[in-house]
């Protein structure tokens, strides 16, 4: 290593939009982490459509799960993702899981384990959530998320829940 070098660390992002043309949000999203100094796309998955989690008087959800590589610490790249969700509209309600234009969540940083106040990874409800599972399982089936279990694993047990792959 050198004073040059920089580390590269593979990271997972979930996406998902409810409102204002979920799709165009979704793939809007795309390219501005591509923009983001410091991110390089390596996969991304499917679009999925998936029912609302909490409130049920909103509209169903837009999904996908984006892979990157990144030189960016896990913070830096919280706060780039969280501009192009103010970029896009978002509106923070106070109401937990409310509708909005995007969310842009960290699902896993590398291997690193974070229980920060404003970061928590792997995300707190990865295991459970059909809609960040199949789409992550899609594109890394091999993954093994770290202190929990092999993503098939996780995946075998987790119910759709109304998830479908859209065309
Ligand atoms: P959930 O995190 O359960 O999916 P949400 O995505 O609707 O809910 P937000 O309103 O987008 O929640 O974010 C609330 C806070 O969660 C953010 O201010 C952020 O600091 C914090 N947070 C903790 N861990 C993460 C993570 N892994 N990715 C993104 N935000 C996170
Ligand atoms: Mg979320
Ligand atoms: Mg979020």
């Amino acid at each position: 290593m050198n004073n040059f070098s920089c580390e590269l660390i593979t990271a997972y992002i979930g996406l998902g939009s409810n409102l204002e043309a979920p799709v165009t949000q979704i793939n809007s999203a795309r390219l501005a982490i591509n923009q983001i100094d410091g991110v390089k796309e390596l996969a991304f998955s499917s679009l999925y459509h998936s029912l609302p989690m909490g409130p049920q008087d909103q509209p169903d959800y837009v999904n996908a799960v984006m892979a990157i590589t990144t030189s960016l610490g896990p913070l830096a790249l919280l706060g780039g993702l969280q501009a192009i969700e103010n970029a896009q509209g978002r509106v923070r309600k106070g109401e937990r899981w409310g509708a909005r234009t995007l969310d842009l969540d960290i699902l896993l940083y590398g291997n690193t384990e974070l229980d920060l106040p404003d970061l928590k990874v792997p995300h707190s409800g990865l295991a459970e959530r059909s809609f960040v599972l199949y789409p992550l399982y899609e594109i890394a089936p091999d993954l093994f998320i770290p202190n929990k279990a092999a993503l098939a694993d996780l995946v075998a047990k987790c119910p759709l829940d109304g998830l479908r792959r859209l065309d």
